[in-house]
């Protein structure tokens, strides 16, 4: 047994991790294994990718490649190639995945189990719906393919299923050709949620990748920085190499608090305002600035860090989103990475996939304990009576009622789980 902590770093508690080795051997590898879960690059913020006291199947080990065809874009690969090493080895051969969420650094089957979403929803969708077959291996030794065409129902249970119906083992994905690495990129900004909507309007029929900072710690009043991109014209050149930065220590305080926020917020703004506002970009420091930045996570302290990430329909989203920003800057505990974004109309793949038509806000906060999830609390409520959701991926604490009302199909997800599979969060959100 080994201390595990998610990406939120709120815990640490023992686990006993099986490193998968092989695809040939996994039947035997997963057989007797008692409660498990598996476990990808443990990029989900909580604990859908823990199960404290009980047994992870890691498949960091899983990284092979079995086939690519340049005529169809069609790669066959196993579930825990990184998103990166995809990138890396197909984008100087013209093709690219369709969508990849704010770090490269996921499994292809953690991108699978959370039907993860990008920058371009309003134009790709997400993870699930660029699947064409997957291999799920249960714990029971059955091995089964599924995919939309091929037991659709058993599909749908398990893109977004986090996990709960067996081990994705490899998995088909169809890839988009692309002209480069090279990103044509806008930044406006904002003063007004009125303003950052029209902005996500007027973007998204013309731009692939919209998304958005906001400031949330001066409330309704909002202002932000609105980002958009498309591939760029101007193709040439090898983009320079990333500047590699690490937070090498844990700090004993986290430095985001009350004071220092709005700072901190005010000083990102008005640098921004003012920056220039087109520029030709190289597409990972666009899309995934923070995968310069090794352990940035451990800025929150040793106490870890929550990410709420909600998701409301469009008709009532202003005024719900009008509540939750009074409600943050009023309790003093607003957050630095705030992301605000539209997302497209398409219905996503998965019975638990989070992806709705609507606005999604995304806002990391210090763990302070009580006083949090006292903020959380007053939070689901506004998220609940507008008839939105949270997102799991992020989830470490939304209690079973606020699961219940965000995800009406969870119950048709238990026909399909394997009885072998159990994490932290489904004993948390569904009792077992
Ligand atoms: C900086 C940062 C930015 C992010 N931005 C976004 C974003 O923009 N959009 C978005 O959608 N998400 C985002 N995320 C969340 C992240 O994309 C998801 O949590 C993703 O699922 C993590 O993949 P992983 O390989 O780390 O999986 P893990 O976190 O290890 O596991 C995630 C879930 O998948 C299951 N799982 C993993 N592998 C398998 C498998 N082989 N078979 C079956 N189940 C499996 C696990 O049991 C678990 O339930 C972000 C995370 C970070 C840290």
């Amino acid at each position: 047994m080994r201390p595990v902590s998610s990406w939120g770093r709120l815990s640490a508690e023992p686990h006993l991790v099986a490193e998968l080795s092989d695809i040939a051997t996994l039947v035997s590898e997963l057989s007797g294994k008692g409660p498990a879960i598996p476990l990808g690059m443990g990029r989900s913020y909580g604990d859908a990718c823990l199960n404290p006291g009980g047994t992870l199947l890691s498949t960091a080990r899983l990284d092979r490649f079995h086939s690519f065809d340049p005529e169809t874009g069609r790669l066959v690969c196993e579930a825990g190639v990184q998103l990166r090493d995809i990138q890396r080895f197909l984008l100087p051969r013209g093709w690219s995945l369709p969508l990849i969420p704010g770090t490269q650094i996921v499994s292809v089957g953690g991108a699978i189990a959370n039907d993860v979403h990008g920058k371009n929803h309003h134009r790709v969708g997400s993870f699930g719906h660029h699947v064409r077959t997957l291999t799920l291996v249960r714990t029971d030794g059955q091995v089964v393919d599924c995919g939309p065409g091929v037991r659709p129902d058993l599909f749908a249970a398990t893109v977004g299923g986090i996990g709960l119906t067996g081990l994705i083992a490899t998995a088909e994905l169809q890839l988009q050709p692309v002209a480069g690495p090279w990103l044509d990129t806008e930044i406006l900004s904002y003063r007004s949620l009125e303003e950052f909507l029209t902005l996500a309007d007027d973007s998204e029929s013309l731009w692939e990748h919209t998304v958005s900072w906001i400031d949330c710690t001066v409330g309704s009043r909002s202002r932000g920085i609105f980002l958009r991109a498309n591939p760029a014209v101007d193709q040439s050149g090898k983009p320079p190499l990333p500047r590699r930065l690490a937070v090498p220590v844990t700090p004993p305080l986290s430095p985001f608090n009350r004071l220092t926020l709005p700072v901190f917020n005010s000083i990102y703004y008005h640098l921004n305002r003012h920056r220039s506002r087109a520029r030709r970009r190289p597409f990972d420091t666009f899309l995934f600035p923070l995968d310069d930045i090794q352990d940035w996570n451990r800025l929150y302290g040793p106490r870890g860090f929550f990410q709420y990430q909600l998701v409301v329909p469009r008709d009532v989203g202003p005024a719900a989103l009008r509540d939750i920003l009074d409600i943050i800057a009023r309790s003093g505990q607003g957050s630095f990475l705030a992301v605000i974004k539209t997302f497209g109309e398409r219905a996503s793949a998965g019975l638990l996939s989070f992806p709705t038509p609507g606005i999604t806000l995304s806002l990391d906060f210090p763990n302070r304990g009580q006083n949090t999830e006292r903020l959380f609390v007053e939070l689901d409520a506004v998220v609940r009576s507008a008839g939105g959701r949270l997102y799991l991926a992020k989830d470490a604490r939304m209690p079973r009622e606020v699961f219940e009302a965000g995800y009406p199909r969870a119950p048709e997800l238990a026909k399909f789980r394997d009885p072998g599979m159990s994490s932290g969060m489904s004993r948390r959100l569904m009792g077992q």
